[in-house]
């Protein structure tokens, strides 16, 4: 028997990166169009052949972007809002990139993955992919929208593929996802309520492939593992039920992933489709469900090799568990798959060469859980010794991981195994803790603050690098950081803020910078994936038990504070964060990992304090967006995550002021959460919705600090005092005057000092005006 082996999606960037490097050129106008479109040629034919020569039976087509594969398939069926000046018939590359970076150039990216602009014609939103760290641009619907197919790329790719000698499933975007991930100006409209107008454009793509060859089509439908309204499942539904009767010939391959199908199973069940794909590495326990539900004939795609992660398979457990579901539904019935795209995952290990020999035999990336894939085929068609000697050594490598002592560190166990319910609470309650706070720092009313990162000028970046590659010494390194904090410390005294930050110069990122000076992380140096078009990133590889063997931030705050007699903030990430923007082990929940993680923060906040520090700010800026896919799953994610958050900021005394900072601020659904954090001090975004965010700490009577932010930092615009005093007016209608913070929306690190100097000088004199009225008692006649 021959039991098929697919892949879902191949990274886009090529092993080099380039397609970054092609992308910039041409947006650069130093090469044309037939240069980038040469390149993205090659890239695709080399992933084919690729798949090929390792042995994968079904290889996708279509699963390249240029950009973006929901951008993709926003233009392919005309879903293109009128301000790009689209005309109809084939969408040209400019309206494209238009859509995704704005025209005019000036889009900006915050840390956070917003997208933002100026002028010209913005970018569509961007916003991320699922749960993962990849970001789609967010397709825009109003009930209006005409649907048109402009071009069909799936055919295209099919034929191009086709023409280099590699026979393809081609992967499209399935309608019901594609609308999901839709947004709309309109109130009361739903997306998802056009299913039928777009379903004409899939049938004449799905009708053009079969006509052209295609046997089956991967249809990805990610949205399956969302909660559903009985609307969206309607949709589903009917969806294929119309594409199966309109192009019956052709065979579709359903792909879920990301999680489990759970309640919309049925639905999908009843659907007359030749194949599902369920993700078996988020949501193993779906398998037996999934069995017992399946139709006769149905075909099962299993995803056993993780496309989220770089850990090499154990493959012979992974073949316990296929054996019986392969005897069960026989040959012809199952394939083996990757869990999802390898999009998620870096392109080949065999490009690191400096990562520790024991961790490298414990990763895979794409390259190699292509190998994984077939290797379980093989040794499912034609029995394990088939495939000794990969077995063998996936065996070892599995036990080499496990017995490792670079994996385990026994003090780190002890340490988690000793933690109780006092480590995780402040001593006195906030209202204690204020008074003392308040008598140690004496601030003024709504003091002034900034979140932490100064601007990263070409000179710091370029210094960095220098020393980086070893040309700049680093004594010269740390003069240079030295004379940027200084000068930073300086120009804050200057403008009259009251509680400073040293700027964090000398941080690469606010995730890497900590990773590097822990225990239990890696890092790698090729091992790039995409964020969102050509901006890839190099997660730190968490393989181990985490500490912290020295200080981190310590020394750095230390210089910072002796130069100024006003309170410079200790600087820190957060575990979840941490954990959020890194790879984490998959031998240990990600709850106690994050545990780990928060002890070793606590113990950097106990020597910030111990060296003098008045306020630490611990930053989580990837809290809110860890949240689970399932509302279901939200509480216990968010119980751990305090949790982690309490455990590493819990440790000070009462004088102690402890900060934090969140960067998507939506917190309706969690503020229980947000208030069982008990920072002392949270500042949050809330510039671009005029405060409305705030609406929920008051309704809640959240009792801590709060920092509204009143400058929009995502945008180059530099807001004037009279519109950051409208912002603090709508402040304090829903907060008290004691209570109330004034610093930006987030750190500052991607603005330019033109941009940022004037916008400071204005919320300080805010602020000033500020506290005038409320002296003279004009502010009592405008307040709540
Ligand atoms: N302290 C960090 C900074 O200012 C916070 C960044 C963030 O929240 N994304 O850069
Ligand atoms: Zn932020």
């Amino acid at each position: 028997m021959t039991i098929q082996t697919a892949n879902l999606g191949f990274p886009r960037i090529g092993p080099h990166r380039e397609l970054k490097f092609a992308l910039e050129s041409y947006w650069s106008g130093k090469s044309g169009r037939e240069t980038l479109l040469a390149v993205a040629r090659k890239l695709r034919a080399d992933n084919w052949q690729l798949q090929k020569d390792k042995g994968i039976a079904v290889i996708p087509s279509n699963d390249f972007s240029l950009y973006d594969h929901v951008l993709d398939t926003a233009v392919m069926v005309g879903a293109i809002p009128d301000a790009y000046g689209w005309k109809g018939g084939p969408v040209d590359l400019d309206i494209y990139f238009a859509m995704a970076r704005g025209s005019a150039g000036d889009t900006h990216q915050g840390e956070c993955g917003h997208a933002h602009h100026s002028h010209g014609v913005p970018a569509l939103e961007m916003t991320k992919w699922f749960d993962t760290n990849y970001h789609y641009m967010v397709p825009e619907i109003g009930p209006d929208q005409i649907f048109e197919l402009t071009a069909n790329k799936p055919l295209e790719m099919f034929q191009e593929a086709k023409a280099s000698g590699v026979f393809t499933r081609p992967v499209l975007l399935g309608p019901v996802t594609f609308l999901k991930l839709a947004k709309t100006r309109h109130q009361g409209f739903e997306p998802i309520q056009l299913i039928d107008r777009l379903l004409p454009v899939y049938a004449k793509i799905l009708a053009a492939l079969s006509a052209d060859g295609a046997d089956w089509v991967q249809i990805d439908e990610p949205a399956l593992v969302l909660d559903l309204t009985a609307e969206d499942r309607r949709a589903f539904s009917h969806a294929y039920e119309a594409l199966h009767q309109l192009v019956p010939n052709l065979k579709i391959m359903l792909a879920t992933y990301f999680g489990a199908i759970a309640d919309n199973l049925p639905v999908v069940v009843a659907a007359p489709l030749a194949g599902l794909h369920v993700d078996l590495v988020r949501a193993p326990e779906q398998m037996d469900e999934v069995l017992a539900a399946l139709p006769p004939g149905r075909v099962l795609s299993i995803g056993i090799v993780d496309g989220r992660n770089i850990w090499r398979s154990n493959l012979a457990k992974h073949l316990d568990r296929l054996e019986p579901v392969a005897a069960a539904l026989g040959a012809e019935r199952i394939q083996v798959a990757s869990s999802c795209s390898l999009l998620h995952v870096p392109v080949d290990l065999e490009r690191e060469t400096t990562v520790d020999a024991d961790l490298k035999s414990w990763l895979a990336f794409a390259t190699q859980k292509l190998e994984e894939v077939a290797a379980l085929g093989l040794g499912l068609s034609a029995g394990r010794l088939a495939v000794g000697a990969a077995l063998d050594a996936s065996t070892a490598a599995a036990a080499s991981r496990a017995a490792s002592s670079k994996v385990h560190d026994p003090l780190v166990e002890a340490r988690i195994n000793s933690i109780d319910d006092p480590m995780k609470r402040r001593q006195g309650g906030f209202l204690q803790r204020k008074t003392v706070q308040d008598e140690r720092l004496s601030l003024p009313l709504f003091p002034t603050t900034t979140i932490g990162s100064f601007p990263q000028t070409p000179e710091v970046r370029k210094a960095r690098a220098e020393h980086g590659k070893g040309t700049l010494s680093d004594i010269d390194y740390e003069s240079f950081l030295r004379s940027e904090t200084e000068a930073a410390i300086r120009w804050q005294e200057e403008i009259g803020l009251d509680v400073l930050v040293h700027g964090e110069f000398e941080r690469n990122d606010m995730v890497q910078y900590f990773g590097e000076q822990l225990a239990g992380f890696a890092f790698t140096q090729h091992a790039w994936v995409q964020s969102y078009g050509s901006r890839y990133v190099r997660p730190p590889v968490i393989f181990g038990d985490v500490s912290r063997p020295r200080p981190m931030t310590v020394r750095w705050w230390r210089y910072a504070q002796s130069l100024t007699e006003k309170p410079v903030k200790g600087m820190l990430t957060g575990p979840v964060t941490i954990l959020n923007w890194s790879f984490v082990r998959d031998d240990l929940p990600r709850s106690a990992v994050c545990g780990q993680i928060a002890l070793a923060i606590r113990d950097e906040v106990a020597d910030l304090e111990e060296a003098g520090a008045a306020m630490i700010q611990i930053d989580e800026a990837a809290l809110r967006e860890g949240l689970p896919l399932r509302r279901g799953n939200w509480g216990a994610y968010l119980d751990w995550a305090v949790e982690a958050f309490r455990l590493c900021s819990s440790g000070v005394s009462d004088r102690t002021q402890i900060h934090t900072h969140m960067c998507y601020s939506e917190f309706n659904d969690i503020m229980a959460s947000i208030a069982a954090m008990d920072a002392d001090v949270i500042s949050i975004e809330t510039s671009r919705s005029k405060m409305e965010l705030l609406d929920v700490f008051q309704h809640q009577d959240y009792p801590n600090e709060i920092g509204p932010g009143v400058y929009d930092i995502h945008s180059p615009r530099i807001p004037d005092v009279a519109e950051m005093t409208e912002l603090l007016v709508l402040a304090r209608r829903r907060l008290s005057d004691t209570q109330l913070w004034i610093n930006p929306d987030c750190g500052l690190k991607t603005r330019r000092w033109e941009e940022v100097r004037p916008a400071l000088v204005n919320m300080v004199e805010a602020a000033r005006l500020l506290r005038l009225a409320s002296d003279d008692g004009t502010l009592s006649a405008t307040g709540a």
